[in-house]
């Protein structure tokens, strides 16, 4: 009884149910070779499977944004012509049969995926693998297992779950699920969080520890799964279940409402995202638009620096998506942790204070450039503002207005469209840009506050280093005095500040944030709702005199003790 096994935190939430065992339908692959005068045939089969797939695709009655964006995902490694010329190729000069040419393709390109250092092209092995089935059931005649007819308050255990395993699923019957296999940034995890199922994943042999049958809990916010709870547990997590049904009813209706304090200042409340699949799951979480576009995602996915037509269509798309809400792109900020295959860093002591974002971008001005035209391209259809990072100097800003203001003379010549009242601003993530916010917002159109860094940076704290995380704490008193700084200078010269770290996802701080008077809050997508209800309940006057109290205080723990006890109340 009370069996417990810890995974890894997919999606957040309780959820009690009932196993029900999922096993893939494991097909036999025909090995046997093929003569002269099967070849076309055989071409022609998996020709015809894979345009039967497409066409499934392409039904979306019903479908959400996110099954709807797995659907283009599968459509393009579908319609890629290295797929099919690879199976092909097998067939004809190797004479395997399609059944075969197909697993044996597949394989290679899982194994490719897998070897990939970065985590979030890793995951798109599954993607390949769930292709893999889809195709071969069409190959062999197999109707697969419908995830969508299973019977009510159903836990999923599988080895693994591919993305349409996931998005098929019935959520009125599906309460939770566990796999064996996948990560974080799975395909799985994300559809997941869309549709708001308690997951877990990555729980190594799970499948095989539980029966058909077995009543189970799943403890998302915790990440464990518990098999035969006791009747006293089930109470307790009844009453817990009970709980989060009130909230998630609460917070499914402010979603879409604009934030505003109950005496009447309006907040926005916006998205972090680094690709377009992350936007389509921010605008189903009602954000008011995106306070981050992440774009160095787009450079670390691909084998080359992305040409100023690849990025354009990215930011058009990504705009068109959003439109007349806004969108603020950053400028590239690779380097620190993040690195490209292709591009050689110098070897640093320091990465983290060294050759990186807005560093590396006046250092390479072909590299910034290419960015900066597709950015100001795309913004003739949106409403795209830009976003530099990492800025410690006044020139350094200086330097990439001109160069910006260079492009649109260039743009006026050509008669190439943008946006004449493009805004440009910088994050504030160095102590440096805290000290000259009274000078920077002469230039600056906005001030956005990057919390994960400026902590970092104000408090000497390496941010992912495990043996001082007790004192990486945005609740620290020297940064919440740089934050009151930033946004009183820029109140001063009548322009706004945002914050795009993770802090503003804290809804811990919102109160605090919002005295402090933060105009925009930049929050992971599963966040957003959350962060409105918490500004609609909200009065800024009674927020304001709370957090200026607060920067009275002289330590760490005296600020959290009285936010907990403020946010209680
Ligand atoms: C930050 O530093 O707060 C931020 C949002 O940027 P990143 O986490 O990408 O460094
Ligand atoms: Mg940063």
């Amino acid at each position: 009884m009370n069996t417990k096994y810890k995974g890894i935190k997919a999606s957040n939430g309780i959820a009690i149910g009932t196993i029900y065992l999922f096993n893939r339908e494991e097909v036999a692959i025909d090995k046997s070779e093929i003569t002269d005068s099967m070849v076309e045939e055989e071409k022609l089969r998996v020709k015809n499977s894979i345009d039967d797939y497409i066409n499934e695709l392409n039904d979306r009655k019903g479908a959400s944004e996110a099954q709807i964006h797995i659907a283009d995902a599968h459509k393009e490694l579908l319609q890629d012509p290295y797929f099919s010329d690879t199976i092909n190729s097998k067939i004809e000069n190797e004479h395997k049969n399609s059944e075969l040419a197909l697993n044996e393709t597949i394989n290679e390109m899982v194994e490719i995926m897998s070897q990939l250092d970065d985590e979030y092209l890793k995951e798109r092995a599954s993607d390949y693998k769930d292709i893999g089935y889809q195709l071969m059931y069409k190959l062999k005649g197999i109707k697969p297992k419908d995830l969508s007819l299973i019977d009510e308050e159903s836990i999923i255990i599988s080895k693994e779950l591919t993305p349409s395993d996931t998005s098929n699923m019935n959520k009125e019957n599906v309460v939770g699920f566990a796999t064996d296999l996948g990560g974080k940034t799975s395909h799985t995890s994300i559809i997941a969080q869309t549709l708001d199922i308690p997951a877990l994943v990555g729980m190594n042999d799970i499948s095989k520890k539980v029966k058909n049958g077995q009543k189970a809990i799943i403890d998302g916010n915790e990440s464990f799964i518990i098999l035969d709870p006791s009747e006293e547990l089930l109470k307790e997590y009844e009453k817990k279940l009970e709980e989060q049904e009130k909230k998630r009813n609460r917070l499914s209706q402010v979603k879409d409402k604009k934030a505003e304090t109950t005496d009447g200042k309006h907040i926005e409340v916006s998205a972090n995202i680094g690709n377009i699949e992350d936007l389509k799951i921010a605008i189903e979480n009602g954000c008011d638009g995106v306070g981050l576009f992440r774009t160095e995602l787009l450079y670390m996915e691909n084998d080359h620096f992305p040409t100023e037509d690849e990025q354009f269509e990215v930011y058009k798309e990504a705009t068109e998506l959003l439109g007349q809400k806004p969108l603020i792109i950053r400028t590239l900020d690779i380097g620190g942790d993040k690195g490209l295959d292709y591009f050689d860093f110098p070897k640093e002591d320091n990465p983290f204070l060294g050759y990186r974002a807005i560093r590396l971008c006046l250092d390479r001005e072909d590299i910034f450039i290419t960015q900066l035209k597709a950015l100001i391209r795309a913004s003739a259809y949106g409403n795209i503002l830009i976003m530099i990072p990492m800025v410690i100097n006044i020139s350094e800003f200086k330097r990439s207005l001109e160069l910006i203001d260079d492009i649109k003379k260039e743009f006026e010549e050509k008669g190439i469209d943008y946006n004449k009242d493009l805004q440009v601003g910088i994050m504030v993530e160095t102590p440096a840009s805290v000290f000259m916010a009274d000078q920077f917002i002469k230039y600056v159109d906005f001030f956005s506050i990057g919390t994960n860094d400026l902590s970092q940076y104000t408090l000497a704290v390496d941010r992912g280093n495990e043996n001082i995380n007790n004192l990486y704490n945005n609740f620290n008193p020297a940064v919440l005095r740089a934050i009151k700084h930033v946004i009183d200078e820029s109140h001063k010269a009548g322009k706004w500040t945002g914050m795009c770290g993770q802090f503003a996802s804290d809804t811990e701080a919102t109160k605090l944030l919002l005295g402090l008077g933060l105009d925009e809050f930049s929050a992971s997508s599963s966040k957003v709702a959350e962060v409105k209800d918490t500004i609609l309940k909200s009065s800024l006057k009674e927020e304001e005199e709370f957090s200026n109290s607060l920067l009275e205080l002289e330590t760490v723990e005296e600020i959290e003790e009285k936010i907990k006890n403020h946010n209680n109340m």
